[in-house]
């Protein structure tokens, strides 16, 4: 029997926020549409950061690299 451990947080489809698993609604993009599949971490600190800029995210929050 194969037993996959649950990931911390859920992202979002549409812009890869990562929020967690009791959260309805996307606080960064206002999306209900979720992934459990996701790879990857990355934490925007500042919009104006060499990683902002690079994942065009412009709100400070955690985004997952790859969502399916
Ligand atoms: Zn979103």
């Amino acid at each position: 029997m194969s037993y996959r451990k649950r990931k911390p947080f859920k992202a979002c489809k549409k812009c890869n926020a990562l929020v967690p698993h009791e959260e309805v609604q996307c606080p960064i993009c206002g999306s209900r549409t979720f992934s459990d599949d996701w790879e990857g971490l990355v934490i925007i600190i500042s919009s104006d950061s060499k990683a902002a800029q690079i994942l065009n995210k412009t709100k400070p929050h955690m985004y997952a690299i790859k969502v399916r």
